[in-house]
C-alpha cells in the first residue's frame, strides 16, 4: 500500500464482509483510507486489502478507543452483526447480542471517541410482510417479521436517540438484495452457508445441488416471489454517499437502497442459464418462513437527497460479475484440491 497517513480515514466494521469490503475498496478509491475492524466471524481474510485492520470485537470499547485515537476516523460504518433471517428465528439471542447490545458498545464507544458521524447497515426486512406490489417508501409502516429485522429496526431507534443526545449524526440505509461482485472481479460474495439465491443457482450451474425454489404460489406473474436485487457496488457507492452528506452538514437520514425494479426468482435462474451457457437444475419447496411475495424499493429519496443512482444493478451485470467471481473461487478451490491430493 502506499503512504496513507495524509488521507482522511474512516472506520469500518465489518469491512471483511460482503458488503463490508467493497464498501472499503469504494472508500479506498475516493481517498479516504478504510480502517477495518472485524471478528473474522463470517468476513474474509482475503478481501482485507484496502487499509489497516484491526481483528476485534465491535463490543472491545478499548480497542475502538485505541483505534480511533490513532487513526481520528472523520466517521464510521457499521456492517458488522449477524445476518441470516432464518437463523436469527432459531438462535435469536445471537441476534440481540450481535446487533443490538454489542452494536450499542461500538456506538458508546465512538462517541466516546469523538466520532459524531455513522453510517448504519439496515435492511428492508424492517418493513416485514409487505403483500402488496407497489414499491416500498421510507414511511411505509414497519413490522419485522424476524429477529434479525427487529434487532435493525432497534438500532435504527437507538441512533434516533443517540443523534438528539449525543450529537451522533447517523444515514440507517435499508438494503434491498444486495447481489453481484466487484467489478474488477478482485472481491465477491462467500457465505457459510450460503443461503442466497444467485450463488446458489451458480453453484447449482457449477455442478452443485439442484436450487430449491421456495414458493410457486405467490400472486406474481410467474408465481414465484420478486426482490430488488442491487448491485453491492452499488449499495457501497450509496455508503461513500451517506457519510459526504453527513460531512457536508447534512441531516440524519433513513434511506432505502434498491434499484426499484423487481426480478422473480424464476427470472433470476434465466438470467443466470443464459450467462452459464448451462442449464440451472431445480427442484421445488414450500415457501420459507417469513418470506414476503414481492420486496422492491422506491429509492427516489436516496436518489434526491445523496444523487445516488445505481450503476451496475441490471440482473445482466450483477449475474455476470457474480458468475465471474464463482468462476475464480470454483477454480481456485480445484486447484487446492488437486494440490492437496
Ligand atoms: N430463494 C429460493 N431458493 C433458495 C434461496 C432463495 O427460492 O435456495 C428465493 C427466496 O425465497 C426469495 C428470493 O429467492 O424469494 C431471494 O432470497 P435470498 O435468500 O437470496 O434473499 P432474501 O430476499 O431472503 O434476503
Amino acid at each position: 500500500m502506499p503512504e496513507t497517513y495524509s488521507f482522511p480515514k474512516v472506520l469500518i466494521a465489518g469491512g471483511a464482509g460482503y458488503i463490508g469490503s467493497h464498501t472499503a475498496k469504494l472508500f479506498y478509491q475516493a481517498g479516504i483510507v478504510p480502517v477495518v475492524l472485524d471478528n473474522l466471524s463470517t468476513g474474509n481474510r482475503a478481501a482485507l486489502r484496502f487499509g489497516p485492520f484491526y481483528e476485534g470485537s465491535i463490543a472491545d470499547s478499548r480497542l475502538i478507543g485505541r483505534i480511533s485515537e490513532q487513526h481520528q476516523p472523520i466517521g464510521a460504518i457499521l456492517f458488522a452483526g449477524a445476518a441470516y433471517v432464518g437463523e436469527s428465528t432459531e438462535n435469536p439471542r445471537k441476534y440481540f447480542r450481535n446487533n443490538v447490545s454489542d452494536s450499542i458498545c461500538f456506538l458508546d464507544a465512538i462517541v466516546d471517541a469523538g466520532i459524531r458521524r455513522v453510517v448504519f447497515s439496515s435492511s428492508c426486512c424492517v418493513y416485514g410482510n409487505v403483500q402488496e406490489s407497489i414499491s416500498i417508501r421510507e414511511d411505509r409502516a414497519t413490522a419485522p417479521l424476524s429477529p434479525y429485522g427487529e434487532t435493525k429496526l432497534f438500532l435504527e431507534k437507538v441512533l434516533r436517540w443517540y443523534g438528539s443526545a449525543y450529537g451522533l449524526q447517523s444515514i440507517c440505509l435499508r438494503y434491498f438484495n444486495a447481489a453481484g461482485a466487484d467489478t474488477e472481479g478482485e472481491l465477491g460474495e462467500l457465505h457459510d452457508p450460503e443461503t442466497h439465491l444467485i450463488p446458489l443457482a451458480i453453484q447449482a450451474a457449477l455442478g452443485g445441488k439442484p436450487l430449491r425454489i421456495f414458493g410457486t404460489d405467490y400472486a406474481t406473474p410467474d408465481g414465484t416471489a420478486i426482490r430488488d436485487y442491487t448491485h453491492v457496488t452499488d449499495l457501497a457507492d450509496g455508503h461513500l454517499r451517506a457519510l459526504k452528506h453527513l460531512l457536508d452538514g447534512g441531516e440524519s437520514l433513513t434511506l432505502n437502497l434498491g434499484t426499484g425494479i423487481g426480478h422473480s426468482v424464476r427470472q433470476v435462474i434465466r438470467a443466470v442459464e443464459q450467462q452459464a451457457g448451462l442449464a440451472v437444475p431445480i427442484n421445488y419447496g414450500p415457501r420459507r418462513d417469513g418470506d414476503a411475495p414481492a420486496l422492491v424499493a422506491d429509492p427516489s429519496r436516496a436518489r434526491e437527497v445523496l444523487g445516488w443512482v445505481p450503476e451496475y444493478s441490471s440482473l445482466e451485470t450483477i449475474v455476470s460479475t457474480a458468475w465471474r467471481w464463482y468462476r475464480e473461487v470454483d477454480r481456485a478451490s480445484h486447484c487446492a484440491r488437486a494440490v492437496a491430493n
